[in-house]
Order: structure tokens, then sequence, then C-alpha cells
């Protein structure tokens, strides 16, 4: 019998699986698909010489992560390749405003809010690793509190109201919704200021990286050295039932937390389970891949230099998306996230071709295809782009599922991080990781900090799971 199984070979169960491996205990992972990764694989989705980034493409919590930045995974082969410029964001009729990782050259980009942009983000420069470490954590006594606190309270706002409250320009409030448009929010919700603040923070302390040669390095680094350390990983094995679990003292379940409640039903009690089938995915995602003839002809060239380009014009516009989508409808102009890869790694593509990426959000499991849409609002910010395009890739939400069942109804981040389930995820309890049953944990995105290639919940989750073989070891001494 092992120390410990693991349920998936995504980012978050290779890198709990590191942590107990680090410690000593006997790991097997074992993970449904031919391949480990989950969200960081990459594939020839178009045509044969086109490496298309599957899932995740940009990686700014990966080069951040505290533990990642522990481990040796440049030595397994992850090599991070920046852009000069995190984001850019295009607007109609003027030029883009990018995201630079010099504050000040940023700031100068925002016009009327130059100053108040600096003011608001210097004090969380002075020791970003420091905040970041508290704030990829899980609820606990933090570090540096009043560091936290000064960004916490601002950050419980609604983006809308901090933005139009902090910023008089378009300029600004644009950038820092599109950055908080991550969260899959409608940005009048509490906490998303948060986000927004935290992307920002993140492209002021790195250049958001893509991995090189795709984002399928990233896993396989963690499960290169996983194997040093004398992990295993068993693939093409999709754990159904608890037959399925190989036999070992604690399970770590790198799953939804529906899966974990059909798997582990049976060793779990009822009321845990049903707050675990309560938990709710939020907004799926329509993902197109491109493979061009050329690099995407923006408007403004600037927007080349930058890994990700933002595209939904103003707030305004990109909150009246958002807010579409969880209405259940298909906004005409969404908000759509596109990653140039090809434009950090030409590995990527045949000489003087390119990959495209982009995706954006949809209601959970939506059937509609929104390639027209989607091209539209790239052809609105890079005429004739649609002319560049040689062979496209269409995911929608049920494809996204199909290809991983932690992607429920397309949700791509583990489950809505609203202020209800951003903490208190997959359920309220004082140790999310631990379930009622002490032999089993969960370490997905389905914990806290959530969505991203950062695997800080599958250390988490381990270092919660490690004090539990501890006890026992000492117990059965
Ligand atoms: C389209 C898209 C774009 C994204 N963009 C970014 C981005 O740019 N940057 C970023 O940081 N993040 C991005 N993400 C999010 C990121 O990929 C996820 O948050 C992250 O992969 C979560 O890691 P995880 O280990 O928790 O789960 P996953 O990556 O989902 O891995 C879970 C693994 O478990 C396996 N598994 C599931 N169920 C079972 C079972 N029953 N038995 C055996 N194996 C099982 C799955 O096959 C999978 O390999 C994106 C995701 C998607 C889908």
């Amino acid at each position: 019998m092992d120390d410990a199984a693991v349920i998936g070979a995504g980012p978050n169960g290779l890198a709990a699986a590191i942590a107990l491996a680090r410690a000593g205990a006997s790991v097997v992972v074992v993970e449904a698909r031919d391949e480990v990764g989950g969200g960081a694989r990459t594939a020839e989705l178009t045509l044969p010489g086109f490496a298309h980034d599957v899932c995740s493409a940009c990686h700014p919590m990966g080069a951040l992560s505290p533990w990642f930045r522990a481990l040796p995974l440049a030595q397994h082969g992850l090599r991070w390749l920046h852009p000069t410029a995190s984001v850019a964001h295009p607007l109609d009729s003027e030029p883009a405003v990018l995201l630079r990782r010099s504050l000040p050259e940023t700031a100068r980009g925002l016009g009327v809010d130059a100053r108040a942009y600096e003011r608001v983000f210097a004090p969380f420069l002075r020791d970003p690793h420091g905040l970041l470490a508290d704030l990829l954590g899980p609820l606990r006594l933090p570090r540096h509190p009043l560091r936290l606190a000064r960004f916490g309270l601002p950050g419980l706002l609604p983006a809308t109201t901090a933005l139009r409250a902090r910023f008089r320009g378009r300029r600004a409030r644009a950038l820092l919704a599109g950055c908080a448009a991550h969260s899959i929010l409608p940005l009048d919700r509490p906490l998303t200021a948060a986000v927004a603040m935290i992307f920002a923070v993140t492209g002021h302390v790195t250049d958001w990286p893509v991995a090189a040669g795709g984002s399928g390095a990233i896993a396989r680094a963690l499960a290169s050295y996983l194997a040093t350390l004398g992990g295993r990983v068993e693939t093409g094995r999709r754990v159904r039932a608890l037959r399925d679990v190989p036999p070992a003292r604690v399970v770590l379940f790198d799953t939804s937390p529906a899966q974990l409640a059909d798997v582990a039903g049976p060793v779990l009690p009822a009321g845990y389970v049903r707050r675990l089938r309560r938990y709710r995915y939020g907004p799926g995602v329509f993902k197109l891949d491109w493979a061009l003839d050329g690099p995407i002809p923006w408007r403004d060239p600037a927007c080349l230099d930058a890994s990700t380009v933002h595209l939904g014009g103003t707030l305004e516009e990109i909150a009246a998306a958002e807010a579409a989508v969880w209405r259940g409808e298909h906004p005409g102009r969404p908000f759509a996230i596109v990653v140039q890869q090809s434009q950090l790694d030409p590995s990527r593509a045949p000489a003087g071709k390119h990959t495209g990426y982009a995706y954006c959000h949809v209601p959970a499991g939506s059937t509609v295809d929104l390639t027209a849409v989607l091209e539209r609002q790239v052809e609105r910010f890079a005429p004739g782009f649609r002319d560049r395009i040689l062979a496209r890739h269409v995911m929608r939400p049920a494809d996204l599922e199909a290809g991983n069942p932690n992607y429920v109804g397309g949700a791509i981040t583990g489950g809505v991080a609203d202020l209800a389930q951003f903490f208190a995820r997959p359920a309220a309890r004082l140790d999310p990781y631990a379930t009622p049953n002490p032999r089993v944990f969960i370490c997905s995105a389905s914990t806290p900090p959530g969505g991203g290639v950062h695997g800080m919940c599958g250390y988490h989750a381990a270092s919660r799971a490690l004090r539990d073989l501890d006890a026992r070891a000492r117990r059965a001494m």
C-alpha cells in the first residue's frame, strides 16, 4: 500500500504528489487521459507543425507561484518566455493600453489617471512576493496583515464601483476591467476589484510568460521531477468508483467536487456529499485556436508586444458582456482573451506562420457556435485578421468537459470564485482541503486559492494530508 494516491495529474495533482514525495511519502498518481497535464497540455489542434495550448496559455501565476518557484523545474525542461508587455488592451479609436512591468511606463499610457494608477499600485510592489504568498494561501492569519488589509478591503468592492471611484479616464478603467474579467463574474459583484488588482500586480512583477514549447512543458517538468522523487504516474486510468482508487493511506482528489461526491460518496457523510453537489461551477467558455498565415494584424501594432490581448473595449462594454453571460445570454461583442504564444516562441508554428488562441465566456453548457462572433471581435481591432486564418479548431463547453470532467459545463477555473465560494471551496469548513473522512482530501482548483496553473491548491492539500500521515505514523510507533 502506498502512503498516498492522487486522482488526476493536473498541475495541482502533480504539485500535491511532489509535496508528498519530497516529505518521504510513497505516492502514485492515476490520470484518466493518456498524458499528464490536465489544464496544462499542448497539441497540434489545427495543422501539422502548429502547437496549440489546449487549455491554459499564459502563466503569471505559474511563474510567481511560491511552490513552483521552490521546485527545480528549469532542470526538468521548463523555460518561461516573457513578452515586453503582459497585456494589450486595444480601444476603438485610440492607441491600445499596455500593461508593462514598469509602473511609471504603464501609468504614462493612462493619461489623466497616470498618478492615480501609480498611487494605487506602488504600495503593493514593495514586497509583491510576500503579498502573493498571502493571496495564494488558504484562509489563515496572514503574514503581513496590514498590507493584506490595504489590498483586501478595497478588493472586496465590485470592480465597477472601485474603478469608477479611483479612475476618471476610459483607459485605466478599461485595462483593469479586462483584468477583473478573469474572475468570470459580473463586474458589479464584490471581490472583482481584488481580481483586477491581483492580475495587474502580477504584470508589474513579471511579464506574463508562456512556456517554451507549450503549456504541456509545465506538466512534463512537474512529472519528470516527481519521478526523480520516486513518485509514479499511471495514465489511461479513469477513477469512476472507490474500487478504482489505488490502495493508499490517504487519497487526494484533483477533481471537481461532483466527482469527489461520485467516487468517494460511499465513505463520506451524506450531508457533506449534499454540500459537494450544491457546488456552483459558473459560466463556461467557447474557445478557438487558429493556424495563421502571419501575426495578427492589430490596428495598433504595439499589441504584438503583449502575450495576452484583452478584447472588449471599455469598462462599460466589458461589464455589460459579462453580466449578459450570467443572465444566460451570448453577448454580440463578448469579452475575449487572446494569447499570442508564437510571437514569443517560434517553435509553436512553421517558419513565418503563427498560432492564435482566443476564448470568451458563455453560459454554462452553451452549445452555440460563436466562431463568427469571436472572429468579428478580433477583426474589430485587427482588420484583415480573417484573411490570415489557415485553419481553425473549435471547442465548445461540452468539448472541454468531454476532455476533462473537471470542466463542468465548460467552466475552466474550478468553480465560481465569488465571496461565498472563494475561501469556502468546495464547502465551508475550517480546513477546505480535508473532508469529514480523515483519509480523503481534495486538492484541485475547486479549493483555495482557486483556478490557474500555480499548484498552490495541491501544495496546501498535500501539506494538510502530510500532517495526517505523520500523526498516524506516530500513533503506530
Ligand atoms: C480554455 C482554458 C484556458 C485557461 N487559461 C489559463 C491560463 O491562461 N492560465 C492559467 O493559469 N490557467 C488557465 N486555465 C485554468 C487552468 O488550466 C486550471 O485552473 C488548472 O489546470 C487547474 O488544475 P487542476 O490540477 O486543479 O485540474 P486540471 O488541470 O483540470 O487537472 C485534473 C486532471 O485530473 C484528471 N482527472 C479528472 N477526473 C479524473 C478521474 N475521475 N480519474 C482520473 N483522472 C481524472 C483530468 O484528466 C486532468 O488531467 C485555463 C483553463 C482552460 C480550460
